[in-house]
């Protein structure tokens, strides 16, 4: 990894920045400010950044949809997966529609990370708060929605279902429960959209890893790279030996959430929150900024936008 590597803060600071998103066709930069309820949007070629605010407690992710004009996204909004049509300019949407929902029985739970599989479908699960992030309960799960359809269940007993990824042959799904301090791997069949045979690919405790995995993506080597969070740093494992290759320190505490881009796929965009007050903050001095990180001299694999049709 190179010794020059540059981290750069982009867009304004955030509660708790989250979803990162590549728009490869427009050079974009999606991400959400969750708890605001807010999808970002910044371009780094021309540095303009817009937001657009929606109706409701917390959005988790944002995904455009595949072949549409660069205006129409599905958002993680609650507990709720939103068809929206944004101008991109405006501070509010033009229009939503409801496509689906998971669990509406559960009061106060919501679908956290999401993220589309290579056949096109989205993939996200829930989480249930507690007192903290720190405890809630194992009675949340992981669902896919195929074209926006009612959710099917893949996973139960999980607790802040959160990293998603996939192998780059399509045959092993990556996933994190963030209170298991773990990054799971199963076999994946992308006719059928199922997951079977779940290890642990790499255990963050085990290589004395300090902080709590969140979001994850994988790059051009098949390698995974997962945000920290309370731990301030990203790192790159290898999920097939699961060694841990690299630690990249973020000045931020906690960290969200990655996602590579740039338009050779070279640069990583990482999310952070500004949600813990009691941390080293001359070590970490800047939190909920989201940041550019480049001279890696690693390309990561393209963000995939989602199928409705
Ligand atoms: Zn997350």
């Amino acid at each position: 990894m190179s010794s020059k590597v540059q981290i750069t803060p982009i867009g304004p600071q955030l509660d708790l920045g989250e979803g990162p998103h590549w728009e490869a066709k427009t050079k974009t930069l999606y991400y959400v400010d969750a708890f605001a309820a807010t999808v970002h949007r910044h371009v780094p070629h021309t540095n303009e950044h817009s937001h657009c605010k929606f109706k409701g407690n917390t959005v988790s992710f944002v995904i455009p949809v595949e072949g549409k004009e660069e205006s129409e996204f599905v958002i993680g909004l609650e507990r709720e997966i939103v068809h929206v049509i944004w101008d991109l300019k405006s501070d509010k949407p033009t229009a939503t529609r409801v496509l689906s929902a998971a669990e509406e029985d559960r009061g106060g739970n919501r679908v956290n990370d999401g993220k589309v599989d290579p056949a096109g479908r989205l993939w996200t699960g829930t989480l249930m708060p507690g007192q903290g992030l720190d405890d809630a309960p194992f009675t949340s799960h992981l669902y896919s929605f195929d074209k926006g359809s009612s959710p099917k269940k893949h996973l139960s007993g999980i607790a802040v279902s959160n990293g998603l990824a996939w192998s780059l042959d399509y045959k092993t799904f990556y996933y994190i429960d963030s209170l298991k301090y773990k990054v799971q791997g199963f076999d994946y069949d992308i006719t059928n959209g199922t997951i079977n045979n779940e290890r642990t690919v790499f255990d963050l405790k085990k290589n004395n890893v300090e902080g709590i995995p969140d979001g994850m993506t994988i790059d051009s080597e098949g390698k995974l790279w997962v945000a920290v969070y309370t731990g301030g740093k990203v790192i790159r494992i290898d999920p097939d030996t699961g060694k841990l290759l690299y630690i990249l320190p973020i000045p931020s505490w906690e960290v969200t959430s990655v996602v590579f881009g740039g338009p050779n796929l070279d640069e990583l965009y990482v999310t952070s929150a500004n949600k813990t007050k009691d941390y080293p903050k001359d070590k970490f001095p800047q939190p909920g900024q989201t940041f550019k990180v480049t001279n890696l001299g690693v390309r990561g694999t393209s963000s995939r936008s989602i199928k409705l049709q």
